[in-house]
């Protein structure tokens, strides 16, 4: 087990600056996920931890010391990629001994090990077969099995599940977790899949463009983006995103957007930094309820809602509504009745939304 920090770190390639003075503490035994688009400096960041790629600048420090001199194979991390990297000439079991060989441990050692590793992967009956004789998901936890022989004291994960179909995806992502739980090993975990990020993290580092724009809890960063990209980037369906205006009217604000005015409750989270002017509303799709589903009885937050298009989950429906000239989506159990064209009656709930600088996308 092992701490990382990140101090200052800055990443170019010739003239393209990838990571710009990132500061990161990640914390001994910590499940620490990082998300953002692609190209956003993910796999660098991991690649620079492993020693596999140069910092520009800055320094990383693994247990408190500084790493720039130590050679990639003295920094006891296992890497594991999205593309297994077997190597296709050895059997699973050479596969998985392969690290071990390399560090002259003794050839009973080996067996126990990697038996012992087989069987908590599940792998143990193929043993004996080539990679090519494997499925994907069966190639996948062999890879995670040859890093879980070596017991490095860090774990670095780049897109290990994004070959794998969405049911093994699943069952993966919760076998990874439960590793961690039983090795207690630091993991940096990379991955441009919200799921797997709030499912899987500690905390999680959300990245864009070479920075990280929120560090937080799973529940933090869905019940708190700080910014618009994490509040666009972490949910789905994704948060609605509505223009309009800040209206003070003696002592109450008002939110104006088209047609649509809505009253903000002064015990609002925002309500002391809400001035007159233009901003962005940002409403998670569960917030808006249907009328018969909803305790608020109050008439200022209840809307006829046209429903323009339906998407059917099965336990769940994804609508696509018009209210009063704006376009919003929301999310609805199976219980409510929709029809394309009809209208319903639904309910904003005002308490739950979010006000962003309508230039920077920063929370107010
Ligand atoms: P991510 O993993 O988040 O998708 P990467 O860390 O792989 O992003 O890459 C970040 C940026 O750095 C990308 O624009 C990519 O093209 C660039 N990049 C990565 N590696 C190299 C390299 N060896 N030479 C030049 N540019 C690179
Ligand atoms: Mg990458």
């Amino acid at each position: 087990m092992a701490s990382i920090q990140f101090e200052n770190i800055s990443k170019s390639f010739g003239d393209t600056k990838v990571l710009k003075n990132i500061n990161l503490e990640i914390k001994e035994g910590e499940f620490l996920v990082l998300i953002g688009p692609s190209g956003c400096g993910k796999s660098t960041s991991l690649r620079m931890i492993a020693g596999l790629e140069n910092v520009t600048s800055g320094e990383i420090l693994i247990d408190g010391k500084y790493v720039k001199d130590v050679d990639p194979s003295k920094r006891d991390i296992a890497m594991v990629f999205q593309n297994y990297a077997l190597y296709p000439h050895m059997s699973i079991f050479e596969n998985m001994a392969f690290g071990l060989k390399l560090r002259k441990v003794s050839k009973q050692e080996i067996n126990q090990k990697v038996n012992e590793v087989a069987k908590l992967l599940k792998i143990e009956s193929y043993l004996d077969k080539k990679p090519k004789e494997l499925s994907g998901g069966q190639r996948q936890r062999v890879a995670l099995g040859r890093a879980i022989v070596r017991e490095p004291k860090i774990f670095l994960f780049d897109e290990p599940l994004s070959n794998l179909d969405a049911k093994l995806r699943q069952e993966m992502r919760v076998e990874i977790k439960k590793l961690h739980s039983l090795l207690k090993t630091t993991m940096v975990y990379v991955t441009h899949d919200q799921t797997e990020a709030l499912t899987m993290g500690d905390r999680i580092a959300v990245m864009k463009d070479g920075e990280i724009v929120q560090l937080d809890s799973p529940q933090n960063l869905y019940d708190s983006p700080q910014n618009q990209f994490v509040a666009s980037f972490i949910g789905s369906p994704q948060m609605n995103f509505i223009s309009g205006e800040i209206i003070e009217l003696n002592n109450q604000k008002l939110f104006k957007a088209k047609e649509i005015e809505l009253l903000i409750d002064s015990r609002h989270h925002q309500f002391k930094k809400l001035n007159s002017g233009h901003v962005t509303m940002g409403l998670r799709p569960e917030h808006i309820y249907d009328q018969y589903f909803s305790e608020i009885e109050n008439d200022q937050s209840k809307f006829k809602a046209k429903t323009v298009f339906l998407e059917n989950l099965g336990a769940s429906f994804i609508a696509h509504l018009e209210v009063k000239g704006v376009s919003l989506v929301a999310q609805f159990n199976r219980n409510t009745k929709l029809e394309i064209d009809k209208d319903m009656k639904v309910i904003i709930d005002m308490m739950q939304s979010y006000f962003y600088d309508i230039k920077s996308g920063e929370l107010l």
